[in-house]
């Protein structure tokens, strides 16, 4: 490694919402000959295009997975398929199975033909026992959530393949990623998402969360950001390879509400509880403490709410025709 210009990269779950946008920035930084999208569905809607390559790929496959590999001749792979929260909890099996088969083939793949890999846990890993304040890096992690229980598996199986095989395996603890390109695949903080749509299309929303629910969350730039520099930086200065918490706010329904009505006064929200979800969040964090990633590799998001709420709604206004609500800067 060392070489950016060197880099051959390939990404699982290409399609999903961090995927569809994390392939244009390495296909910017890497060049598209050299970068390779995959994901289990079809990409049916070009969604990709420009991107690179896209194959189908679905990670329960070895055997495809690792002709993949070798025929293109791939050196860093980012393994996003998975399914989240609010999904796994409905399919507990399917997630174990997509979640942890499909992990341990991306770290095979990875050990047969000396991949770099990146892997991503999330703020799911911590459960109710964890302190919720302020939480630090290294911590108490029961989860009660059936995507938990995988991040956590995974968490300690990369470290494995690390300390056993040497495979050079890199991950943060994603909070809720905020978004306009591709809408979230069924997680507990999608309302975070949710709702900007709604203020544009409807001037309305109905929350799923709880008032007063406070987790932490990114918008898209910084999380691709932290990714790539995760891979980019100096192994040697990493000491906490594959699970670093990483947050750039953090908020609740009625903190993303008011910011919004900033732009949008005549913005009206009210509850619906998801007691799943409401569980699920309970769970996590309030708020995490992201020092080791600041120290262990520079790690420093760019945007906070007020600037993640402008251009979401310059965004989704222009994409929706509304630039009659008047979205001010
Ligand atoms: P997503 O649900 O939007 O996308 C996942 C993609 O994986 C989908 O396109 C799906 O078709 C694909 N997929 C499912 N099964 C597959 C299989 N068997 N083979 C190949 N592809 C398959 O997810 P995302 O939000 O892009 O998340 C990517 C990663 O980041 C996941 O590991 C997720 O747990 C993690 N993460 C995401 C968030 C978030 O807020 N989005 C937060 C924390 C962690």
């Amino acid at each position: 490694m060392g070489n950016e210009n060197k880099k051959r990269v390939l990404l699982t779950g290409s399609l999903g919402q961090i995927g569809s946008e994390l392939a244009f920035a390495l296909a910017d930084r890497y060049g598209a000959e050299n970068t390779f999208t995959s994901d289990v569905r079809e990409d049916s809607h070009g969604i990709l295009e420009g991107a690179g390559t896209f194959v189908e790929l679905d990670v329960l496959s070895k055997s495809d997975f690792d002709s993949i590999v070798r025929d293109n001749d791939i050196d860093t792979i980012y393994h996003l398929a998975a399914l989240l929260s609010a999904i796994a909890e409905e399919k507990p099996q399917m997630a174990w199975e997509i979640n942890m088969e499909g992990l341990v083939n991306a770290l095979e793949v990875s050990k047969e033909n000396g991949c770099s890999l990146f892997v991503p846990s999330s703020i799911g890993a911590f459960g109710p026992d964890t302190p919720l304040d302020n939480t630090p890096q290294d911590t108490i992690m029961r989860p009660h959530s059936m995507y938990g229980v995988t991040k956590v598996s995974g968490e300690l199986l990369c470290d494995y393949y690390n300390m056993r095989f040497g495979v050079d395996t890199r991950g943060v603890r994603f909070p809720g990623i905020i978004s306009s390109k591709t809408l979230p695949g069924g997680g507990t903080t999608d309302y975070a998402v949710e709702i900007y749509y709604h203020a544009i299309l409807y001037g309305s929303y109905t929350c799923c969360l709880k008032a007063g629910t406070s987790l932490d969350m990114m918008y898209m730039p910084d999380a691709i950001k932290a990714a790539i520099d995760l891979m980019e930086a100096d192994p040697a200065s990493l000491r906490h390879r594959n699970a670093f918490n990483v947050t750039a706010m953090h908020f609740d329904p009625e903190i993303i509400a008011a910011e919004i009505r900033k732009h949008i006064p005549e913005f009206t929200m009210d509850y619906e509880i998801d007691p799943v979800r409401q569980a699920i969040a309970e769970s996590w964090p309030n708020y995490m403490d992201d020092s080791a990633a600041r120290e262990e590799w520079d790690w420093l998001p760019e945007y906070d709410l007020a600037r993640m709420t402008d251009e979401m709604l310059k965004e989704l206004g222009e994409r929706y025709g509304r630039g009659e609500l008047e979205i001010e800067s």
